[in-house]
């Protein structure tokens, strides 16, 4: 199973903590605000996450998750 990270846009409030902690130059702030008026952080360099969960733990509002991606169902018996 795959695992996923995600950024709840609407819980992000821009505080950049997450960015300054990801040991790997993930995560950048948005030029773009999210309906709340904040800037919000994303992905920008999706392929060298690990995954590791920092930003997770860093985050003060919980808008940082890792989850599992279910593979699609199988069709085969
Ligand atoms: S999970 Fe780790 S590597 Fe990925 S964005 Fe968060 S802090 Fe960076
Ligand atoms: S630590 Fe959380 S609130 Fe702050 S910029 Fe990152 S995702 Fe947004």
């Amino acid at each position: 199973m795959a695992l996923k990270h995600h950024i709840e846009v609407l819980r992000c409030k821009g505080c950049g903590l997450c960015v300054a902690v990801c040991p790997k130059n993930v995560l950048e702030i948005a030029e773009e605000v999210n309906t709340k008026g904040y800037f919000p952080a994303f992905q920008a360099r999706p392929q060298d996450c690990i995954l590791c969960a920092l930003c997770c733990t860093m985050c003060p509002d919980v808008a940082i998750t890792i989850t599992e991606e279910k593979e699609p169902a199988s069709t085969e018996r």
